[in-house]
C-alpha cells in the first residue's frame, strides 16, 4: 500500500533521480564531439587536440587534488583539530573487475543464464592486435590491473576475477565471483574486433529491461554503462559507438549486481591497436573507466 503523502515524496524522488540519470546519459543526444563543447574541459579538448587534452586534464586534476588536499590540511592545522582528510569517492564501495578472456579459451558449453536451455562457450578465445599481435586477454589484464590500482587509490575495495592469464574461469563463474563477494558493480573489460579493419570506437554493453534472468538490474546496469562509456570517451578521445543492450552475454545474464562490458576499442584497426599498447595511453584509458565508476556512484 502507498499513502498519498508518500506518492508526492516518491514523485520528488523520481524527479531527482531523473535529473541525476540524465547527467550520465546526456551525450546520447549529441554524438558529435564538436557539439558537446559545453564545458571548459571540452572546449580545451577541441582547441588542443585529444592527446594534449588528456595530459592537460591529468595535470589539472592532479593539481586540483593537491591543492584540495593542501587546503584541507591547512584548514585542519588552522583549526587545531585532527580532522581526517576528505572522504575518498570509493569509500565503502566494492568493485569487481573481470579482465576478459584468458590464455586458452574454453569451448565447453554452459547455459547463457540461470535455468537457460541455450548454451554458449564458457570462455571465447577473444581477438588480437592486427599490428602488435598482442592477444585481447593480455590487453584486458593490463588495463584491469591499472584500473584496480586507480580505484584503490580512490578508496574503493576491488575484487579481481583474475590477475594472471593462466586461469580457467567461465563467464558464469566470473559473474558468480562478483555475486558471492557482494560487489556493488561488475565491470567487464574487453576489446573489440571487426572484419572491417577501418572500424574504430568504443561501446558498452548491458542487458535489456526484459532480460529473463536479471531484468530488474537493467536501469542500474544501463546507467553504469552510460557513465563508463561517457567518461572513457571523454578521457581517451576514442570514437563513441553506443550502449548495446543484449541478453546474449552469459557473464551479464548470470550477474546479480549491476554490470557492464566495456569494449575499449578495436584491436583489428592498426592505429587503434598500436594506441592501446602505449603505456601512457593505457593509464588514460584506465583513468577514464575509473572516472565513469566515480560518476555512477556519485549519482546513486
Ligand atoms: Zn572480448
Amino acid at each position: 500500500m502507498i499513502h498519498r503523502h508518500t506518492i508526492s515524496k516518491l514523485t520528488a524522488l523520481i524527479l531527482v533521480l531523473l535529473v541525476l540519470v540524465s547527467a550520465c546519459g546526456k551525450k546520447d543526444e549529441a554524438p558529435e564531439e564538436g557539439a558537446q563543447a559545453g564545458t571548459t574541459e571540452e572546449a580545451a579538448e577541441a582547441v588542443t587536440g585529444e592527446a594534449a587534452a588528456a595530459s592537460t586534464e591529468e595535470a589539472a586534476a592532479a593539481s586540483t587534488e593537491e591543492s584540495a588536499a593542501a587546503a584541507s590540511t591547512e584548514e585542519a592545522a588552522a583549526a587545531g583539530t585532527t580532522q581526517a582528510a576528505e572522504v575518498l569517492p570509493g569509500t565503502g564501495r566494492l568493485v569487481a573487475i573481470d579482465a576478459g578472456h584468458q590464455a586458452q579459451g574454453n569451448f565447453d558449453r554452459e547455459p547463457i543464464g540461470p535455468g537457460a536451455s541455450e548454451t554458449k562457450a564458457k570462455v571465447a578465445g577473444g581477438t588480437s592486435g592486427v599490428s602488435t599481435g598482442v592477444p585481447e586477454y593480455q590487453l584486458t589484464l593490463d588495463i584491469s590491473l591499472l584500473l584496480r590500482d586507480i580505484l584503490e587509490e580512490r578508496g574503493y575495495s576491488v575484487i579481481m576475477v583474475r590477475e594472471t592469464n593462466d586461469v580457467n574461469i567461465s563467464n558464469s563463474e566470473r559473474a558468480a565471483l562478483a555475486n558471492d563477494a557482494g560487489a556493488d558493480i561488475l565491470v567487464r573489460i574487453h576489446a573489440n574486433g571487426s572484419d572491417d579493419h577501418s572500424v574504430t570506437g568504443a561501446m558498452t554493453i548491458c542487458q535489456t529491461p526484459s532480460n529473463p534472468y536479471n531484468g530488474q538490474l537493467y536501469a542500474a546496469s544501463r546507467r553504469l554503462s552510460d557513465c563508463v562509456l561517457d567518461a572513457y570517451i571523454q578521457a581517451t578521445g576514442i570514437r563513441r559507438e553506443y550502449v548495446w543492450e543484449t541478453d546474449s552475454m552469459s557473464g551479464i545474464n548470470w550477474a546479480q549486481v549491476p554490470v557492464t562490458i566495456l569494449e575499449m576499442g578495436y584491436m583489428t584497426n592498426p592505429d587503434q591497436d598500436r594506441m592501446m599498447q602505449d603505456r601512457d595511453f593505457q593509464a588514460v584509458m584506465a583513468g577514464g573507466i575509473a572516472d565513469g565508476i566515480d560518476a555512477y556512484f556519485a549519482a546513486e
